[in-house]
């Protein structure tokens, strides 16, 4: 039995990121209205129900193609500092796993350490700076350490799922450095961070769509 991702099951990723932002778009706002402008809630779930009409509209035959489009819309409607880097970590993980119907275990994780790597060049955040750098990084790693070990993609992504939700509420004493939430200083401390909330549940939509 092949181990891959294919353009159904990225399908399926998107689909259930939406579903589940949507789903948690009113606790996604009240975190960013603690140390944010309350917007991240409606942000994301506008940029991602955006991204999957997109998507359904002209069913891409190929990764990168989906990915990218993917990528396209959140830069165009999340809006907000995240919609950029969400839109980055897409084109990407999109340029990585290339014009091809699906990817294997080691080609997703080097197309999500791309996709990190895009988002810190362009966020210039650093792990610890109370951003979605600190659910993602983990994730990331996770993910690799699991596929390394051989791991199946349903299990490495459940891994990576578990260590975002772990990096995730470690934000939760830092003080932000980056961003918005950077302007409250010490008053930032005591608030999980709205964007690594997002980036976990990115990581757990993933591990939904590779087990199934
Ligand atoms: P805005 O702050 O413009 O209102 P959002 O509310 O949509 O945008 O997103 C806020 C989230 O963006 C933060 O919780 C944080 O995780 C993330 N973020 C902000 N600045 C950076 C950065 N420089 N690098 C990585 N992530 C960042
Ligand atoms: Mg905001």
């Amino acid at each position: 039995m092949t181990d891959t991702i294919t353009v159904a099951a990225a399908t399926a990723w998107l689909e259930a990121y939406a579903d589940v932002v949507d789903a948690q778009r009113d606790h996604l706002t009240e975190l960013d209205s603690a140390i944010g402008d309350a917007d991240h809630g409606a942000n994301m779930s506008r940029g991602t129900r955006a991204a999957v009409d997109k998507v359904l509209a002209d069913q891409p035959a190929h990764l990168d193609g989906l990915l990218k489009a993917v990528g396209m819309t959140l830069v165009s409607t999340v809006g907000g500092t995240s919609g950029p880097l969400y839109g980055t970590f897409f084109l990407r993980l999109a340029a990585a796993l290339g014009h091809e119907g699906e990817a294997d275990p080691a080609t997703l994780a080097a197309g999500l350490r791309a996709g990190l790597d895009g988002v810190i060049a362009r966020g210039k955040a650093e792990a610890g700076d109370k951003t979605m750098i600190d659910a993602m990084d983990p994730a990331v790693a996770a993910f690799e350490r699991a596929v390394t070990g051989g791991s199946v993609l349903g299990a490495a992504a459940s891994a990576a799922a578990d260590a975002a939700d772990a990096g995730r509420d470690a934000t939760e004493p830092l003080i932000a450095r980056k961003g918005r939430a950077s302007y409250l200083g010490e008053r930032s401390a005591g608030h999980i961070d709205p964007g690594a909330a997002s980036t976990a549940l990115l990581f757990r939509s993933l591990a939904e769509a590779l087990a199934a």
